[in-house]
């Protein structure tokens, strides 16, 4: 399984060999991609398509995700980043301190 840092790289690779966009100025492009491809994941979540097919729908969010964290930051490592965020998570209260008022 690749780290987020190797699937950053692989993705570069991608989008380089296959002439896409690969300057800042298509950060908003890709942005926009990832809620296209959430749109298609839930969309075939509903339609109650193939799994595989909702997790390729959701693999491509991921792809523009990290495509677009890596031109923002390219210097950025997303394992740590990700690392510290998760710990941040952790450590905040059950269902992060919100209050849950019943539906009646
Ligand atoms: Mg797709």
């Amino acid at each position: 399984m690749p780290t987020l840092e190797e699937a950053k790289k692989k993705i570069e690779q991608l989008v380089v060999s296959k002439g896409f966009g690969n300057t800042k100025s298509e950060i908003p492009n890709k942005l926009l991609f990832a809620f296209i491809e959430l749109g298609e994941a839930s969309d075939a979540w509903k339609k109650a398509k193939p799994k595989e097919e909702i997790i390729e729908e959701l693999i491509d969010v991921i792809f523009y995700i990290i495509d677009a964290s890596r031109l923002i930051y390219p210097e950025a490592n997303l394992d740590d980043f990700f690392d510290k965020k998760y710990i941040k998570n952790m450590s905040r209260p059950y269902r992060y301190g919100e209050q849950f008022r019943d539906s009646s």
